[in-house]
């Protein structure tokens, strides 16, 4: 371990959004002496974390560039009786390369092995008894499991996989839901990293979190075969359970985390309710963050604490649109709902990924014949009745 002692800010969990963070920081604000406490041996674990280049803002697109691994000018759609080219950037973010351009610009700052048991405004107590100060703490330690987020799943597993000849393709295949339907919508995801070598991922919007992995495995040979693509071997496998978010009380959420503590990421409830994506909120936190002018403990727990109560309060309209795909739709129509959606025009997919629609835009996607029941559309519509009707309904 490094040194020990007094921070100024400490920064729980060296994932996604902890890491960001502490690297936005070390970069604007280098006189602050900062702790990214991690209990894994590398920052970021074992993801490939993608986002839309019209997801980020100009300002924070320049300083994620390094860590961009992948970078693509189109991506592509397909439905049973439609695909579709779209001409947005997508963008891949390692964690293998987020670990190796963040753990060596932090150097010291950065603790490995290092499993916090305590966790304050004054700082965190790790497993060996060792205590860090801070004058500023941020919990960023990922997901957290209360009851005040209702939420449904989308969960995959994916194989980076080589080939035995070039696979030809050369955009990523966001969605492909020309396969099977089961366990509610269903689809494959392909990120082509080399003209041998390809992510697959086999991805659920499901009701429930538990993942078939040797169903899934196979269901990736299966695709690739369909390809004619022969697996020399897989590279490296990786799974994810997102959360959607269906409704919910942010400020019940936050209760969890102690007073005067920041928080971010997933920790937060940053992520987008519908789409699952988290990589577009943890950087522009970061970037916000990074920009504060005061950065004592109090202040930072302000700023984040209202910039999640804020976005939560936002996207009102995403949680809507899950709970219809969710709870009016049936799990084997969900895809009819998003086949409709990419019939729309793409500055508004674009705003809508980025969770930055317009009112015309909420209206366009609203309007006509959702493939969805009507009647359980209706009670869909307002977020805290729909909540009750569920809680009715489960002790009924
Ligand atoms: C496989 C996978 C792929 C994904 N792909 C995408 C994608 O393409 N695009 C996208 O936007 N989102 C994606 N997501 C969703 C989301 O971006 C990630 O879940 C993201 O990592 C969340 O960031 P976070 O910082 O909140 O949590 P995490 O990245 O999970 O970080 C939390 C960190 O805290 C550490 N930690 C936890 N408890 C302790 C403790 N007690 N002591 C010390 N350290 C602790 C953990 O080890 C971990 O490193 C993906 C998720 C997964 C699982």
């Amino acid at each position: 371990m490094a040194q020990s002692g007094l921070f100024d800010v400490v920064i729980a969990g060296g994932g996604l959004s902890g890491s960001l963070i502490a690297w936005r920081l070390a970069q604007v604000r280098p006189d602050l002496a900062i702790a990214l406490v991690e209990r894994g041996e590398r920052l970021g674990g074992n993801h490939t974390w993608s986002f839309h280049s019209t997801d980020v803002p100009a300002e924070v697109a320049t300083w994620l560039a390094p860590l961009v691994t992948y970078s693509w000018d189109r991506q592509e759609v397909r439905f049973p009786r439609q695909s579709r080219l779209l001409r947005t950037g997508y963008r891949s973010i390692t964690s293998e390369r987020l670990h190796d351009v963040i753990a060596p610009a932090l150097g010291e700052a950065a603790f490995f092995n290092a499993e916090i048991v305590n966790l304050s405004a004054s700082g965190v107590t790790l497993g060996s008894g060792e205590r860090l100060e801070g004058r500023a703490v941020i919990d960023a330690r990922g997901q957290r499991n209360n009851r005040a987020l209702t939420v449904g799943f989308q969960k995959f597993v994916g194989q980076e996989v080589e080939f035995e000849t070039p696979h030809g393709l050369r955009n990523p295949i966001i969605m492909d839901a020309t396969i099977s339907q089961s366990d509610g919508y269903r689809f494959i995801y392909v990120l082509p990293f080399s003209a041998t070598t390809a992510l697959i991922e086999d991805t659920y919007y499901a009701d429930g979190a538990s993942i078939d992995h040797e169903g899934a495995r196979r269901g990736i040979r299966e695709y690739a075969d369909s390809w004619g693509w022969r697996i020399k071997r897989v590279v490296r496998e990786e799974e994810g359970i997102l959360p959607i978010a269906l409704a919910g009380d942010i400020e019940a959420h936050l209760a969890d985390v102690p007073d005067g503590v920041g928080v971010a990421g997933l920790c937060a409830g940053l992520f987008h309710p519908l789409t699952g994506y988290s990589l577009p909120d943890a950087a522009r936190l970061a970037h916000r963050i990074a920009g504060a002018e005061d950065l004592s403990g109090k202040a930072i727990a302000a700023l984040t604490r209202g910039h999640a109560d804020e976005v939560w309060r936002e996207r009102a309209f995403f949680r809507l649109l899950s709970r219809l795909l969710y709870y009016a739709a049936t799990p084997s129509t969900r895809y009819k709902v998003l086949a409709r959606f990419y019939r729309l025009g793409e500055p508004l997919i674009e705003r809508f990924y980025a969770a930055q629609s317009t009112q015309a835009d909420k209206m366009r996607v609203l309007v006509g014949k959702p493939p969805v029941s009507f009647l359980r559309a209706m009670e869909c519509v307002d977020e805290d009745r729909w909540l009750e009707q569920c809680w009715n309904r489960s002790v009924a």
